[in-house]
């Protein structure tokens, strides 16, 4: 452990609290920072990689990459305390920290986490001290840039902002104020399927093996949180910078120029695609919003990829991430509590092992169990659609989005969970709810095809349960359906089934919600 002499003589500076996912000096570091006088402090507490009863992989993940961290701050020798722990929280690390030393300032970069900006403010306050918050410079647009874009709008629609910061950070826009190929967005070109014959070649994304602190952490994980979720068999996540720059470099070479095509398609057995699974570097701060957007504008104007592509992809980075994380800051913690179908019914226990004769999802199952990573339209359209239409409680849903993912921070996992895929804020994000029956999985991918059930029906032994559950979810929800705008045209299909068609997809969606819920696995343990 490295300390800087005040410290030790018990004359106190600052103490710096870096969290798990804030790996980035530049963000940490206040400009105010000095080495002979401040202090960074981490934990790393057993307790705290228990709460969520997380993924093995993302486990991995974040205990490498802080010790990783950890070992450059000490390459710099930057004055740090790492604090370890297997039975004491990240609250007891720090009234034990606080204890022994008094600092003038505790200084911490806003969390990921509203619960653990609460913890943390109530254990500094214990010690008569103020926890001095710092804004978060990774993100593109501040909090304070938020609330004023957001105050005063009816709405808040993502579409809305993004063209706001298109506007603000001179995104994709040319001499005179415009965007780039004279519209906001290229979407009707970004939806496409891959057609029968699937989406031949697919560069493998470069392989990043585990060194051996990855390692030690895999040995560790796989003792220590034995019973948690998820193989460590495939681990392969960036855990550092270096690594981190390679991905990305790697995506912006091989799958970016056709990324925009694909970006909603499904195809069972490849997990990635042509998605750039940068989300879990971008969320620990290894990868930095805008090196991301400005290497992928970049491949643009050299003529490596294509306008459509890179503005979906530049949509997501600049659009979604930036304005979930505004939400986020604005809503909580009001949105957790929120349940707008009011849906009660607990999360199958299959989904914590992938058994299930559904190929769309034992397939998404299958990835997110062995790597700890879907893509967006399984997690939207797969995993999150079927709960809903289930009517699973919310906070399990948000639980098992927040456990099972490697990327999984509070402030992007939790919009996108309540908000965008089970509508429980009644449209605070989304404009509809994402509803759709088998068809759409049909269209999108090739797994009804090796399915024992038929997208298109929705009475009898092959009727699939997403059909079947779908109409259903519309009679039963008609009410509240019948209050959002967009959402018209699907109720107007509604009427068009019989009176004695629909009785008997009551009772369908009766006994298969009894079958679904007849097959065991691990349950998440009460904790
Ligand atoms: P790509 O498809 O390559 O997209 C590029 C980047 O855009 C991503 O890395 C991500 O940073 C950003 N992005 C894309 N979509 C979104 C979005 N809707 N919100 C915020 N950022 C987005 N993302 C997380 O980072 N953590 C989560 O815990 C998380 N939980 C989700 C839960 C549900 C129910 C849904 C529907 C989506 C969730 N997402 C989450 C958003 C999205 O699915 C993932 O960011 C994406 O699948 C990560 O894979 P990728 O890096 O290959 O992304
Ligand atoms: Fe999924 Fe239904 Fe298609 Fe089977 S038939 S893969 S359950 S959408």
């Amino acid at each position: 452990m490295l300390t800087t002499l005040p410290w030790r003589s018990g004359m106190s500076g600052n103490l710096i609290i870096v969290l798990g996912d804030q790996l980035n000096p530049d963000v940490v570091l206040p400009p105010d920072f000095d080495a002979r006088r401040d202090m960074l402090w981490m934990a790393e507490s057993a307790v705290e990689a228990r709460r969520v009863w997380s993924h093995k992989a993302r486990l991995v993940l974040f205990i490498s990459a802080m010790r990783h961290f950890r070992d450059q701050l000490r390459a710099e020798r930057l004055p740090l305390i790492y604090a370890q722990s297997r039975d004491k929280s990240l609250e007891d690390l720090l009234d034990e920290q606080l204890a022994n030393h008094r600092p003038q300032r505790v200084i911490l970069t806003r969390p990921g986490d509203w619960h653990v900006l609460q913890a943390l403010q109530n254990v500094v306050s214990r010690h008569n001290l103020v926890l001095e918050i710092r804004e978060d410079a990774h993100f593109l647009c501040s909090l304070k840039d938020f609330t004023s874009w957001a105050e005063g709008r009816k709405q808040w629609r993502m579409e809305h902002f993004y063209r706001y910061m298109r506007r603000q950070t001179q995104t994709l826009i040319n001499a005179v104020g415009e965007p780039y190929g004279g519209q906001w967005n290229f979407d009707q070109q970004n939806r496409r399927a891959f057609g029968r014959n699937g989406p031949g070649f697919i560069p493998r994304p470069v392989a990043v093996p585990p060194d051996e602190l990855t390692q030690d952490v895999i040995s560790y994980v796989n003792q220590e949180f034995s019973d948690h979720p998820g193989s460590l068999d495939a681990f392969d996540w960036p855990v550092n910078r270096e690594q981190s720059i390679a991905a990305l470099q790697d995506f912006i070479e091989h799958r970016l120029p056709v990324f925009g095509d694909f970006q909603d398609a499904m195809w069972t057995g490849q997990t990635w695609l042509f998605h750039s699974r940068l989300s879990a570097a971008m969320n620990l701060h290894l990868l930095a919003p805008q090196e991301v957007i400005r290497a992928a504008v970049k491949a643009y104007e050299e003529g490596h990829a294509p306008l459509a592509s890179v503005e979906g992809f530049v949509r997501q980075i600049l659009g979604w991430r930036e304005f979930v994380r505004g939400l986020y800051w604005l809503k909580m913690p009001d949105w957790q509590e929120q349940n707008y179908f009011g849906h009660s019914r607990p999360l199958p226990d299959w989904y914590w092992t992938g058994e299930t004769e559904m190929e769309c999802l034992r397939d998404a199952l299958d990835s997110t169990l062995r790597t700890g990573y879907a893509h967006h339209i399984q997690r939207l359209m797969v995993t999150g659609l079927f709960s809903l239409l289930l009517g699973v409680a919310p906070s399990e849903v948000e639980a098992w989005f927040h456990a099972i993912y490697v990327d999984a921070v509070s402030w992007v996992e939790l919009p996108n969970t309540l908000g965008m895929s089970q509508f429980a804020d009644g449209g605070a994000l989304a404009s509809k709810p994402y509803l759709a029956s088998g068809a759409y999985i049909q269209r999108m991918s090739n797994a009804c095809e090796h399915c024992r059930f038929n997208p298109k029906q929705r009475i009898g032994d092959d009727a699939c349960p997403f059909t079947v559950l779908y109409w259903n979810f519309l009679v039963e929800q008609r009410l509240l359906l019948q209050s959002v705008p967009r959402f018209a045209m699907q109720l107007k299909n509604l009427d068009r089934i019989s009176a004695q068609e629909m009785r008997q997809i009551s009772l369908q969606a009766k006994s298969m919600r009894e079958r679904i819920y007849s097959s065991t696995g691990p349950r998440r343990p009460d904790r």
